[in-house]
């Protein structure tokens, strides 16, 4: 049997699915009235309790707890100190902001005197509530400035000063230095960043747990810095500190063909280490001319390529002191910028959990190949004992072929291959260090004795988006997709958005980001993930607003005019509105505003005066279906038609957002813009009855989701889309570009059904037919294996690709109907309007939105539809309940609109709209129309 099609379902658990619906533990019971509220989940620029952050006005959010329906906060006190007693006494505060009349419980900027480098701010919170109750003052938290002035910087940039051939990958250089301190260390704080990537080592041990530090940036204008609490790790007497340097972004190889040293040939290391004795004296060690360097086991490292490690190299004892560096070399002391230093916004990339193989095979061609189970990124940590100069090979890859042999070839020019000499003392263990695979499967050659299960763990490594949401149904292929959209971003999220993780690409394309960024920020907290890597999309725009393919750039770096794609670039306005929209974060705004009207005013040049973007150069509906099929109508996209409607929507966006910031006057700019572009659009796209120039799902999907179309035309653009689904057999024909919008826009529409349909589908192409091919991540392509077994074009297939996981925004809105309120977001206004069909009979979701848990989950039996939400506190939403009457819907026992939290209730056609504060309700009625919708073929 071929091997990727073992049963998709293997990662199920059945009583799992029963437990969703009645055994939540997010259904709280409603509680007495008048119970105090408690506050919880402080936290400052979305971070708990930070060290090392620069933002000068920090924003603090916490949470309410409540068990009462329509808990509300009415005013809040925040004060802070510089020490902890301060705020137990209420004396030498720093600021107290007094009682404040407002519900605002997240985004609250520090407004207090200026903040200090390297300072630590204690901080608490306390809320009155709806009767204008008190509660106790939160438990402290607090934050810790990093350094805010490149002054601050004591240390010196140094280089190793090594015999290197920059030209290919090499050793990865070492740096050491031994000092003594005098005195009992009360608190010391570690501050790094390298050219390079960086691992940093006090006293033998490994300093934090962050990997891939310092982070990928527009380097030339973005370093990061990280800061790391090192107290533990330093002692009176003698110590020593030492790293070790990696090629990583900065001068590995990226992008195509033998490309490398993109930002520079010569990695370097900036850290100091600033000490408070517990008499309160301060002293820095910092990196000068006096560091030692040489190289290491580390033989070759490479992101794409992989790592070799020489255990028989290591050099014991090279970060502890009195060891004897007499054979190192030197540094040369360099004079780069520390002007462009900034503390991470966004989470570090940690490992984040451990897969087990599921089993080990030898292959018909005789290979050892170790399984995952799970296609998943990072690396495998390996144990072995054996003779000195045994070396192990690790090929890592995704798939096995028609035969079950290895498969290499959609790795293009990726080696993805670790090496391990060991050095043959005992048992050895070898985990790499500046390099990471995407794989399912690891080609295991030359390992000394019987590699077993025991020996080899699979190490996944992502930023440390926290999850975010979950999302079941009755339907395992569902719940499977579920999961691979869930895996394809873990294995796509490392540092930078990446648009895959195994071959030679990984890089921060910005139309894939653009698509999933709202699936994203469902599933997991991305809020400062993508606060960073926008900073990075402005700082590498061009003079002339266009947006570059992939941020950070390594395509295009330094020009200062280029090419944008439509669609890529407009990830420019799209994610930080996305942002806005899922986090409530108006800074983000603020802050990204120049680059999106940077973006729009180049697309308006472009433009001109026929408001019509023609003749750019675009990648179109990337992917679309396309057959040889002689009679096929194609399914492809005119790209200027593409280019003017993202043109349009980019404006409107940019309107709204003039409109949240109170700039008035470009608010109606952009109006005016977009009316423009619209009736350009209209005249040159669209005939007098609706039919689009590009007769293609695309073409409709796009003028219905951005409004493009008058009134009058939209059901006519809806039914052709609809109709041109079914002429094709029922399935999707849409890229990259069209295919997240298909299910949103036929909801919108009165399609639901063909949503559904779409959904649904188990053949390609559709979002099932990999599910139902075994895949455990989302593809790139609609038919990365071919129903034959047989696998597309090597040159672009990668099967852990997140752009077709968009449709997860669509699974959260309608199946489960979890919606954000544009005019209140961030969910301070919730709607929750779940639209059953498709033959569903059960889902369920969550999302953890600032507030509290969000939830919603339904479920029909017979024709008696149940269900379940909750508000987080301090919020409140609107239920539609579909196809239901007023009289007969019923809420914890009562009539809907005698519920206790029920605002009101009313027939809204052939529905029912409840008005609720927060809190856990159940809406129980019976509806033999819905139930006859939802099975309806
Ligand atoms: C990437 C895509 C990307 C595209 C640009 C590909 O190589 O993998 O996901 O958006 O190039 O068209």
């Amino acid at each position: 049997m071929r091997v990727p099609f073992a049963p998709p379902f293997r990662r199920f658990i059945p009583a799992a699915l029963l437990l969703l619906f009645f055994g939540n533990a997010f259904y709280r019971p409603v509680a007495v009235q008048g119970a105090p509220v408690g506050l919880s989940d402080l936290k400052i620029e979305y971070k708990t309790d930070p060290i090392g952050i620069d933002v000068q006005s920090p924003r603090m959010s916490w949470q309410i707890e409540s068990g009462e329906r329509g808990a509300a906060q009415t005013a809040y006190q925040i004060r802070v100190a510089e020490a902890p007693g301060a705020l137990r006494s209420g004396r030498r505060l720093l600021w107290d902001t007094g009682k404040v009349t407002s519900d605002q419980s997240i985004h609250v900027p520090y407004e207090g005197p200026a903040l200090q480098s390297g300072k630590r701010y204690y901080w608490q919170v306390r809320v009155w509530d709806r009767n204008g109750t008190a509660s106790a003052w939160s438990a402290p938290a607090y934050w810790e400035m990093g350094l805010l002035d490149p002054g601050d910087w004591k240390a010196a940039w140094i280089e190793p000063a090594i015999l290197e051939d920059t030209s290919k990958a090499g050793p990865a250089p070492m740096l050491r230095k031994e000092f003594t301190l005098r005195g009992e260390v009360a608190s010391a704080r570690l501050y790094a960043t390298a050219h390079g990537l960086y691992e940093m080592h006090i006293n033998g041990r490994r300093v934090g747990d962050e990997v891939f530090t310092p982070g990928w940036t527009a380097y030339d204008e973005r370093l990061q810095y990280q800061t790391y609490d090192v107290t533990d790790l330093l002692r009176r007497g003698e110590n020593a500190v030492g790293a070790y340097l990696g090629d990583g972004w900065y001068r590995g190889y990226l992008a195509w063909g033998d490309r490398r040293n993109h930002y520079g040939a010569y990695l370097a290391l900036l850290a100091q280490i600033e000490v408070v004795y517990k008499n309160g004296s301060r002293e820095i060690i910092a990196t000068d001319g006096s560091w030692k360097a040489s190289t290491g086991p580390i033989v070759m490292s490479d992101i794409y390529n992989g790592e070799a490690y020489d255990a028989r190299l290591e050099k014991d004892g090279w970060a502890t002191p009195r060891y004897d560096d007499a054979a190192w070399s030197g540094v040369r002391v360099a004079e780069h910028p520390k002007d462009i230093l900034v503390a991470p916004a966004g989470p570090p990339v940690l490992k984040i959990e451990e897969l087990r193989p599921v089993r080990i095979i030898t292959t018909p061609e005789g290979d050892t190949v170790v399984d995952m189970g799970q296609n998943m990124v990072g690396w495998a940590r390996i144990s072995a004992e054996g003779p000195s100069g045994t070396l192990i090979e690790m090929t890592f890859f995704e798939v096995l072929d028609k035969q079950g042999n290895v498969y290499l070839d959609n790795l293009r020019d990726a080696a993805q291959t670790d090496r391990f000499i060991l050095a043959g003392d005992g048992v050895e263990t070898f985990e790499p260090h500046f390099t990471f695979h995407g794989f399912q499967f690891i080609r295991v050659k030359g390992y000394p004795g019987e590699l077993t299960p025991e020996k080899i763990t699979g190490v996944v490594i992502h930023s440390d988006i926290t999850p975010s949401g979950r999302l079941e149904t009755n339907k395992p292929l569902v719940n499977q997709l579920q999961h691979n959209i869930i895996w394809g971003q873990k294995g796509n999220f490392l540092d930078v958005p990446t648009d895959c993780p195994q071959r030679d690409e990984r890089l921060g394309w910005t139309g894939d980001a653009q698509v999933f960024a709202r699936t994203a920020a469902l599933n997991h907290d991305v809020a400062g993930f993508f606060t960073k890597w926008l900073a990075d999309l402005a700082a590498d725009q061009r003079d002339d607003g266009s947006v570059p393919h992939v941020i950070p750039d390594v395509l295009s770096r330094g020009q200062r005019e280029g090419k944008s794609s439509a669609a890529w670039a407009d990830a420019a306005v799209i994610v930080p509105w996305t942002m806005y929209l899922s986090y409530g974060d108006e800074r983000i705004l603020e802050q990204q505003y120049p680059s999106m009207k940077q973006w729009v005013e180049y697309m308006r040049r472009q433009a001109g005066d026929t408001y019509l973007w023609t003749n750019g150069t675009h990648y179109g509906d990337w992917l679309a279906f396309a057959t040889t099929r002689s009679d096929y109508p194609g399914a492809t996209t005119d790209k200027d038609l593409i280019a003017t409607a993202f043109y349009a929507h980019s404006a409107d966006l940019l309107r709204k957002t003039a409109e949240v910031l109170g700039k008035d006057n470009e608010r109606r700019e952009y109006a005016d813009v977009f009316e423009k572009v619209k009736a350009a659009f209209l005249r040159e796209y669209v005939t007098q009855t609706g039919r689009m120039s590009s007769n293609t799902q695309t073409a409709y999907a796009l003028a219905l989701q951005f409004d493009l179309l008058p009134e009058a035309l939209r059901p006519e653009a809806a039914r052709r889309l609809a109709e041109d689904i079914r002429r094709m057999g029922n399935h999707l024909t849409a890229g990259f570009v069209g295919s997240s919008y298909l299910t949103p826009v036929l909801t919108r529409y009165g399609y639901l059904d063909v949503a559904y349909t779409l959904l649904n589908r188990e053949d390609y192409p559709s979002w099932l037919y990999p599910v139902k091919m075994g895949a455990t991540t989302i593809w790139e392509r609609w038919d990365g294996i071919k129903p034959d077994g047989s696998f597309q074009n090597p040159g672009m297939n990668s099967f852990n690709h997140y752009a077709y996981g968009a449709v997860g925004e669509w699974m959260y809105r309608v199946m489960a109907g979890i919606d954000i309120d544009p005019e209140r977001p961030g969910y301070k206004h919730i709607l929750f309007a779940p639209q059953p069909g498709g033959g569903f009979t059960e889902v369920d979701a969550e999302v953890e939105s600032m507030y509290g848990t969000v939830a919603s989950g339904w479920k029909l039996d017979g024709n008696r539809y149940t269900l379940k939400v909750q508000a987080p506190p301090n919020t409140t939403a609107t239920v539609r309940l579909p196809r239901a009457t007023l009289a007969g819907v019923r809420e914890g026992g009562a009539a809907v609109s005698a519920a206790p939290g029920v605002k009101t209730a009313r027939q809204d056609g052939a529905d029912v709209l409840v008005e609720i504060g927060s809190g856990a309700y159940t809406f129980v009625y019976d509806s033999p129309a819905l139930s006859e919708r939802v099975s309806a073929r």
